[in-house]
């Protein structure tokens, strides 16, 4: 480190707290950490990263965001983030999420559509389509995943199986595994087809069995835009456009180099960077750095555009999300009809958001495209949730890992903010001392 060291921003003698990264972990540490302390955010975009790839589209009234890549969530899986958003005053709605999956260049073989009935979002088919054997047979196997798959996990069935070797075992038709299933959760978790097939089966089917498909899926009103203004507002500092170099843990605190060749002194640290950038960051602090290291990441691209070719052959059989599958290749393509989920683009021309386009978009019709990268879950990743909460209890720990990948369960929004909350918890007699 230089000798251009400085006592961090802030007033008073409260804990001087650096939050490095503002994904949603880090805007969540944020928000619960900085009403009782002086936190200075540093992100390596211009703006703040939840949002960094967001778009607002001109020539359509009110000029909607479009969030990119859009993020849902549902009650089912995200109690902590629900929580948090409706602390912080983040406005959610429920949205149509219901889903067709055709194949590339052919036809639709599956599609329903969402019933709100009491509350509940109930998925069903059109009458129509169950005249198709294949549509028949993803009907009954998804009732059998959702029936079977709690009692055997309860059981400990899933315990240490990957979820191809799951599906295998339990004899699941190829015509759920490879044209429903596993598309789906390649497009939940953004990663391979044979990534899905090594996650751990429990994390997988803990998933489905939540109550996703019938409690109903949701989206904050005002996109990350709003998420990011009301999370960060108790920040004492946020530096955007600014990329840490290098965290070290000395005796009397933690310094943080950053690439304006600024070095600054905090009590704590919460890196909220990805595990894999995380690692690198870490001066020392061997521990920390050999799981962050162990968190393997997959990337991919996300476009926003309008070109119909990548949604359903049928206009018919569009849906708010719609799969395409071609066997050759290691992931689906996800198409996203913006103007379905978004009220404020409803009357719009069709506009689309495609993860993993293996049609390429006409470029005349692209909006906007960002390179996206996800950690994944293996069997032998699995405990890594378990080492970061251990190593959370040292009472000598001043540098505090949180992401998607430091929560338990598929990589979301929800693990982020659950790991954000622990840390949070576990700083909280620190921060009741010196508040
Ligand atoms: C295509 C796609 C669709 C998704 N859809 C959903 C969804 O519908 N629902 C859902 O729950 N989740 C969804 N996710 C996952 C969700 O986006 C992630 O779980 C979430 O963004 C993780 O937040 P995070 O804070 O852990 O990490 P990140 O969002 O990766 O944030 C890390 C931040 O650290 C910053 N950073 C990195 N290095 C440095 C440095 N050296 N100095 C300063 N800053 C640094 C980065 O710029 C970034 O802003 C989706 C993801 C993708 C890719």
């Amino acid at each position: 480190m230089t000798d251009a060291v400085r006592s961090a921003s802030g007033a008073g003698d409260g804990l001087r707290v650096a939050v490095v990264g503002s994904g949603l972990a880090g805007l969540a540490a944020t928000w619960l950490i900085g009403r009782h302390a002086e936190v200075t955010v540093y992100e390596a975009h211009e703006t703040p990263g939840m949002g960094a790839h967001s778009v607002r589209l001109s020539g359509y009234g009110e000029a909607p965001l479009v969030d990119v890549p859009l993020r849902v969530f549902t009650p089912a899986y995200y109690p902590t983030l629900l929580a948090l958003y409706e602390q912080a005053g983040v406005s959610v709605e429920a949205v149509d999420y219901a889903a067709s999956f055709s194949r590339l260049g052919g036809d639709t073989y599956f599609v329903y559509r969402n019933a709100w009935i009491g509350g509940r979002s109930l998925p069903w088919l059109p009458p129509t389509m169950l005249l198709d054997g294949f549509t028949r047979v993803i009907a009954r196997e998804v009732l059998r995943l959702h029936r079977r798959g709690v009692e055997q996990m309860k059981s400990g069935r899933l315990a240490g199986r990957t979820l191809g070797a799951y599906l295998e075992a339990e004899r699941y038709d190829p015509a759920f595994v490879d044209g429903f299933l596993l598309p789906a959760y390649a497009s939940v978790c953004t990663c391979s087809t044979e990534a899905v097939r090594a996650y751990p089966a429990d994390v997988i089917v803990g998933y489905f069995c939540s109550g996703v498909t019938t409690l109903g899926v949701m989206r904050a009103i005002g996109g990350s835009d709003d998420v990011i203004r009301r999370l960060l507002a108790p920040a004492g500092e946020v530096r955007t456009g600014t990329a840490v170099c290098r965290i070290r843990r000395t005796p009397d605190g933690v310094y943080v180099a950053d690439d304006t060749g600024r070095v600054d002194r905090y009590d704590h640290v919460v890196l909220a960077a990805p595990a894999d950038r995380g690692a690198e960051l870490l001066e020392g602090d061997r521990a920390l750095r050999d799981v962050l290291a162990r968190v393997p990441h997959e990337s991919s691209r996300v476009v926003v555009h309008h070109d119909m070719r990548l949604a359903p052959r049928e206009r018919a059989s569009w849906r708010p999300v719609n799969f395409i599958v071609a066997p050759e290749r290691d992931a689906p393509m996800a198409t996203i009809w913006l103007n379905e989920v978004q009220p404020g683009l409803a009357s719009a021309p069709p506009l689309f958001q495609t993860w993993n386009p293996i049609v390429e978009p006409d470029p005349a019709t692209i909006v906007t495209e960002a390179v996206v990268s996800r950690p994944v879950v293996t069997l032998a990743t699995r405990d890594v949730p378990a080492r970061l909460a251990a190593l959370t209890r040292d009472p000598d720990r001043r540098i505090w890992p949180v992401g998607s990948y430091a929560g338990e369960g598929i990589p979301l929004l929800e693990a982020a903010a659950a790991s954000a909350h622990r840390v949070a918890a576990a700083l909280r007699p620190s921060l009741a001392r010196t508040g």
